[in-house]
């Protein structure tokens, strides 16, 4: 017996007894309301149109062979999908003992035999009501917790080039810092320089220049590796970490960069502009403050401007 009553946008009710004279009556009493009704006669039956249909509320005997009310709630209540899905039992089990157990198996109500229709119709509808409102703060939660992930990533991040911002990237350094200290293997500072980023500005325009802020950095991911954090670290200059790499290793890597930036021609508008950039270099082993590595890469960056732009210096 699986009778049912469908309406798409009313609740849906599963009913579960053994007994057909009382399903009979329960559709009757509930069909008065604009509820879908399904209609199962013992607890595997349940399970499965439970699966199907995905009930809004269940109305259960507890007396069924095979499979009692009780077992049957339990194997609801340890599925993913249908934990949530409220029980209310119909009984004429009401000894304080089995009221007990059936709100131990999961149960959320508890309706005696014989059935009384107002009764039926009151806890059914409250049941729904207060399902509905958990179903609401659940999605407000997750659009909260969304919301709050999407703030803290726009809060790490360069808004223009995606990349991470000077506040995040202050945060790995200290992160690769306690990495150092642990591992004894330097990481090394990367401070690159778009050479006469103002000209280019003053010549095309700020949205030129936007373009080849956004264009650079995503030429910088291609050529570094998965390991390496890139950040915009202000104005047209970049600052790059690079975890468990010695100097020489990041004097390459600043190099490649340097030479792949020198070749590239970046199409704006159908102009094709050319920059080169400048880097200086530092490594650093976590023992000695970070500040004094970045200031002696600052300061090979300065020296790289002053012989001539678009070199490495470290
Ligand atoms: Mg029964």
């Amino acid at each position: 017996m699986n009778n049912q009553i469908q309406n798409p946008d009313s609740h849906r009710i599963l009913l579960v007894d053994d007994n057909p004279a009382n399903l009979n009556l329960l559709i009757a009493i509930l069909e008065t309301q604009d509820y879908s009704l399904s209609a199962v006669l013992d607890g595997s039956q349940a399970l499965k149109v439970a699966s199907e249909i995905k009930p809004d509320l269940i109305l259960m005997d507890i007396v069924m062979p095979n499979m009692d009310g009780y077992e049957t709630t339990k194997y609801f209540k340890s599925n993913d999908d249908t934990r949530d899905i409220p029980i209310i039992f119909i009984t004429e089990k009401n000894e304080p003992e089995d009221i007990k157990k059936a709100f131990e198996s999961g149960g959320v109500d508890f309706i005696s035999k014989p059935i009384n229709a107002e009764e039926v119709l009151v806890r059914v509808e409250s049941h729904l009501k207060i399902q509905m409102l958990l179903k609401q703060n659940k999605k407000i939660i997750e659009e909260l917790q969304e919301a709050n992930l999407k703030l803290d990533a726009q809060a790490k991040t360069d808004h223009l080039t995606g990349l991470f911002n000077r506040r995040s990237i202050v945060e790995i350094i200290e992160y690769e810092i306690t990495r150092a200290l642990r591992s004894k293997e330097t990481f090394c500072l990367v401070l690159g320089d778009i050479d006469h980023f103002k000209q280019l500005n003053d010549s095309y325009g700020h949205l030129a220049g936007d373009h080849i802020l956004i264009e650079l950095s995503q030429l910088m991911k291609k050529v570094t590796r998965d390991q390496d954090v890139l950040a915009r670290w202000g104005g047209e200059e970049f600052l790059l970490v690079l975890p468990a790499t010695d100097l020489v290793g990041a004097r390459l890597l600043a190099e490649k960069i340097r030479a792949r930036v020198a070749e590239e021609s970046f199409d704006f508008n159908g102009q094709q502009l050319k920059v080169t950039m400048s880097f200086g270099v530092e490594s650093c082993d976590g023992s000695d403050d970070y500040n004094d590595s970045f200031k002696t890469a600052d300061e090979n960056l300065y020296k790289a401007k002053s012989e001539g732009r678009n070199r490495v210096v470290g």
